[in-house]
């Protein structure tokens, strides 16, 4: 997501006092047995201690969770009270019903913790698509496998998996999700809202100071001592990532991100965004201090590596914990990475994530207790997002790639959860194909449908990946939400599309006109104006896995349930 506009206006929207009372956890919270959380009970107005009650289960909330209660009369200065309880367990499965009562008001919420029963599984892997729809799937297969008389040439990695399961996606605030709130779903197990993670959205204006729930990284380190991998292509502070680590309700918080990975030490983080590791003092820094977060890691025992060479020696000299940092912004997306585009020039030592997922597995096995690996194929949501088709769908493949390493691993061992997922969908859909061979100029004359959809024919190297995009016939991939741009149905061969830049009015944007060339036809946008790319969708998304545990994935499931299985599979809420 990128989130200039969307950014303010949040910030905005955080900023205004809501009076309304509400209580954390929300209604129908499923809660892990022994993982630890925040309870937070919000009354609408400023009250005395004494005036107010919180009971669970009929006792009063202290006595019935075993630990002390925050009183807080004047939150913000905001005239209203709420009272905190932090780091709280639920040690019994069950119903919790949580009542509030105040001095003219009352709310209640039910929680239901779980258990897991006894451990089924050493390790899991979880493999997030960002933005991965269906459509990405359909025409990573077409690209990479071939179709021939409506067959496929061969089978995704990413589809040939015994268990499936609609995901549906939504936060706690609204139908559609960005990748923070949708992250920290799989990672605790709670629905938040837009731009947060590991927090529940209350009214406390300190983005740091909002209701927590524990990550699966905290908890299976706290709990089992196990390794944690962090592997992305992204910026290692991007929601993804972060939803592993983070408690914040703001997603931006890149700085104060870099310390939660450094408080919860997963053991192999890779990915972009040197930027805000780097003092203030260092050329193209980000941080606002003179803190040093890389010497901070190397302190803590952590080999640094910024390039594949040296991430290959760190792995090859058995460094158990490593932290990679090759980009100052994103890694390269794979067709820049085999092409050399993008901003491999300055950056011409990339590795890319079939490898570091290997590496990463190799290293992480070592540790008797298991491990927790989450690996990020990120781009495949930022290329949609500027409506790159092309680029989208090779990280696709480079996601399918990296899957299969993980497969060849859980396969021969049979203790290895593996689950790939989406965390939202984008509006995209295979209409027909573009083919140059049919008369006209415009992409509506070149566009065959139907029976004039004839198979493409993308020649495929060793690598999996196409060894050119510049064919004549090729799918006709279209994205359903976008700004004013102008569209050539042709591939981007030199760099990202950039559909749409800053327009004269502040905060709009209109189409970018490098892109409006001969041939180009002018597409009205259909999103707000303030947008400046394409934007997820509600759609459900499709989930894969294998392993112990795999088949409670099946029909529809909200995407909490992912946390769920996973800590079920790993016993960590076991009597
Ligand atoms: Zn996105």
């Amino acid at each position: 997501m990128k989130f200039g506009p969307y950014f303010s206006l949040m910030t905005a929207l955080i900023s205004t006092p809501a009076f309304a009372q509400a209580i954390y956890p929300l209604d129908r919270a499923e809660i892990l047995t022994g993982s630890r959380f925040d309870l937070k009970v919000e009354f609408p107005k400023s009250f005395t201690k004494d005036s107010v009650k919180v009971t669970v289960n009929g006792v009063e909330a202290s006595k019935a969770l075993g630990t002390s209660a925050n009183f807080i009369a004047n939150e913000d200065g905001a005239n209203a009270s709420s009272l905190l309880l932090k780091n709280i367990e639920l040690k019994k499965a069950g119903e919790y019903k949580v009542e509030a009562s105040w001095p003219g008001g009352a709310k209640s919420v039910t929680w239901t913790a779980f258990e897991t029963g006894p451990r089924k599984a050493k390790n899991v892997i979880l493999f997030i698509g960002d933005g991965l729809s269906v459509a990405h799937r359909t025409a990573a297969r077409m690209l990479s496998k071939g179709i021939v008389e409506g067959r496929y040439g061969g089978e995704l990695a990413i589809d040939d998996m015994p268990h499936m399961a609609l995901v549906s996606t939504s936060g706690s605030d609204a139908i559609v999700t960005d990748s923070a709130n949708a992250m920290s779903a799989y990672a605790t197990g709670h629905k938040t809202c837009v731009n947060a993670m590991g927090v529940y959205c209350s009214r406390a204006k300190d983005t740091l100071a909002h209701p927590r729930v524990e990550t699966i990284a905290e908890l299976v380190k706290r709990k089992g001592n196990m390794a944690v991998g962090v592997v992305t292509n992204s910026e290692i502070e991007d929601a993804t990532p972060a939803g592993m680590v983070a408690h914040t309700r703001r997603r931006s918080d890149f700085n104060d991100i870099v310390k939660m990975f450094s408080d919860v030490k997963p053991d192999i983080i890779m990915g972009g965004g040197s930027p805000n590791f780097l003092p203030k003092s260092t050329p193209g820094s980000k941080r606002l201090d003179e803190d040093n977060y890389i010497e901070k890691f190397k302190a803590d025992g952590y080999a640094f590596v910024s390039t594949a060479s040296e991430m290959r020696k760190a792995f090859v000299e058995k460094k158990q914990k490593v932290l990679g940092l090759f980009n100052t912004g994103n890694v390269d997306g794979a067709y820049d990475l085999k092409f050399g585009k993008g901003t491999t020039d300055r950056f011409p030592d990339q590795p890319d994530l079939v490898e570091q997922t290997k590496l990463a597995i190799d290293s992480l096995s070592q540790n008797k207790n298991g491990f927790v690996l989450m690996v990020e194929s990120a781009r495949i949501d930022k290329y949609a997002h500027s409506l790159d088709w092309e680029r989208s769908v090779f990280d696709t493949i480079l996601l399918d790639k990296a899957v299969k390493v993980a497969k060849d691993f859980a396969e021969k061992r049979k203790d290895t959860l593996v689950i790939v997922v989406p965390d939202h969908a984008h509006m995209v859909g295979i209409v027909g194909t573009y083919d140059d061979d049919l008369p006209g100029q415009t992409p509506r004359e070149k566009l065959g449908v139907y029976d004039k959809s004839k198979f493409p024919k993308y020649p495929v190297g060793a690598d999996g990946y196409p060894e050119r995009i510049d064919m004549s016939r090729r799918p006709a991939f279209l994205f359903g939400s976008y700004p004013d741009h102008c569209f050539d149905a042709r591939p981007h061969f030199d760099g990202e599309f950039v559909p749409a830049v800053a327009g004269a009015q502040k905060g709009s944007f209109v189409a970018n006109e490098q892109a409006c060339t001969p041939g180009s036809v002018r597409v009205t946008g259909n999103l707000p104006f303030d947008a400046n790319t394409g934007v997820h969708a509600a759609d459900d998304v499709i989930l894969t896995a294998m392993g112990p545990g795999s088949e409670a994935f099946r029909g529809r499931i909200d995407n909490t349930k992912v946390f769920r299985v996973m800590t079920t599979a790993l016993g960590l809420g076991r009597k």
